[in-house]
């Protein structure tokens, strides 16, 4: 019988590293990853039989837990229907009306089938709008694999990004500035000396991929007046915390209106769907409206968009919110007695569905806060919570994320195995 070792083994044969996505890898923690079978709720099966409880939720889109009854049936009533059309269809419009309804600074969205396509849409977009070549992201911040985003900050103070993967053109990313993020004042000084050829800032508002940081509100403040004084667009992607962190995203916790903001995870409830949207004027320049071009075979594929509308209509449930924040908030409390108790150090700290874990003295305010974690105690953490049956991400640079499933009783298992785990770290 297959095991995940010998399925590692074959898969290596034929898909590059094992893995159809890098962070699937147990690349920094070692080991096999886990081949999965199945999931419900809160848990997953890998392919040995054994179970996990699951916080990471496909890396977000899970917020109702696995195999929701309701969402399965939308999915099924929708595949006897037709797989994809190529046309336009209903639901595609009852989506968008759901999103513009929850985010009000959405006034016309467009479907795209990943987070990636959203934020690549998204920057070329406000380019096109604006006429203008430069754009700011923020070092430690993702917003997919499009090439001049795929961007790390140079030497020196004010930065031109160089590429961080092989194969992106110096002259791809020559446009991109990589800033720090959580810098109120160097995004002023590069506003200052850029400010006329600045397209937009693209960022996280709370940064979920290096580790978790919470924008400050007067860094997101900052970016918001900088972005109006100087005509340049705002992007707030909110591919991971969109409709996680708060039912009307991140966006709403600042009290920030971006001028086009990404989703991607929640909305597709498991399937994929992502989108960006904005205000009328911007969305307007997009293909067939106007000169920016943008397109997709699959965009708004109808079982995909099911799953998505009826992820998004049944998380409006009331309470939810309520209910997703105080289980992810027992969570954190609960590991961070737990390693108190055991004498490692380490914080932990939740917004809404999901968080962060660091193994620090404090939680990180950037992104070299978070790069000084200690690695060798959280890959120990890790495997001794894998062995006893909860998935957290392999990766001390990741967020976690918890779903309405998680019960008391699920948190409290977790908890219980934290505390084996804490005490084999502080051995
Ligand atoms: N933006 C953010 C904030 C993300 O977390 C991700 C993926 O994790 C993306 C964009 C890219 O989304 P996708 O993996 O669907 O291309």
């Amino acid at each position: 019988m297959d095991t995940n070792d010998s399925l590692f083994e074959r898969a290596r044969q034929s898909i590059p590293g094992g893995v159809n996505s890098p962070v699937r890898a147990f690349g920094s923690v070692g080991g096999a990853p886990r081949f999965m079978k199945k999931a419900q709720g809160p848990y997953m099966w890998d392919e040995d039989g054994k179970r996990y409880i699951d916080y990471i939720g496909s890396w977000g889109p899970m917020i109702l837990g696995h195999n929701n009854p309701e969402v399965i049936r939308a999915v099924h009533e929708a595949v006897d229907m037709g797989l994809t059309f190529g046309c336009a269809t209903q639901r595609e419009i009852l989506i968008a009306e759901e999103i513009k309804k929850l985010i009000p600074s959405i006034e016309e969205v467009r479907l795209v089938s990943s987070g990636t396509e959203a934020g690549m849409s998204a920057i070329r977009l406000a380019r096109g709008y604006t006429g203008r070549n430069k754009i700011i992201k923020f070092e430690g911040c993702y917003h997919g694999h499009s090439d001049s985003l795929l961007v790390k900050a140079g030497s020196g103070m004010l930065t031109f990004g160089n590429p961080s993967s092989a194969g992106v053109p110096a002259g791809v990313t020559e446009h991109t500035l990589v800033l720090e993020y959580n810098n109120p004042e160097q995004l002023k000084e590069v506003f200052e000396q850029y400010g006329d050829d600045i397209a937009c800032v693209i960022v996280e508002a709370v940064a979920g991929n290096m580790n978790m940081v919470p924008g400050k509100p007067e860094f997101i403040h900052a970016m918001r007046e900088l972005c109006t004084q100087y005509g340049a667009l705002l992007i707030v992607d909110e591919v991971m915390t969109g409709f996680r962190v708060a039912l009307q995203g991140a966006q709403s916790l600042y009290g920030v209106t971006p001028d086009i903001t990404m989703f991607g995870k929640v909305i597709g409830g498991g399937m994929p769907v992502a989108a960006f949207g904005g205000r009328r004027d911007v969305m307007e320049k997009i293909a067939p409206c106007g000169p920016v071009y943008q397109a997709g075979t699959l965009s708004g594929n109808p079982v995909a968009v099911a799953c998505g509308l009826k992820t998004l209509q049944l998380i409006q449930e009331p309470g939810f919110y309520e209910r997703l924040s105080q289980q992810t908030k027992k969570l954190v409390e609960g590991l961070t007695a737990a390693a108190k108790e055991a004498g490692v150090a380490f914080c932990a700290q939740s917004v809404g569905g999901m968080f962060g874990l660091y193994f620090l003295d404090k939680c990180p305010e950037g992104f070299n806060d978070v790069m000084k974690s200690d690695t060798k105690r959280f890959n120990v953490f890790f495997h001794s919570m894998l062995d006893q049956g909860v998935y957290f991400a392999p990766s001390v640079f990741e967020a976690g994320f918890v779903s309405i499933a998680h019960t008391d009783e699920v948190i409290e298992e977790t908890i219980k195995a934290a505390k084996v785990a804490f005490a084999k770290v502080a051995a």
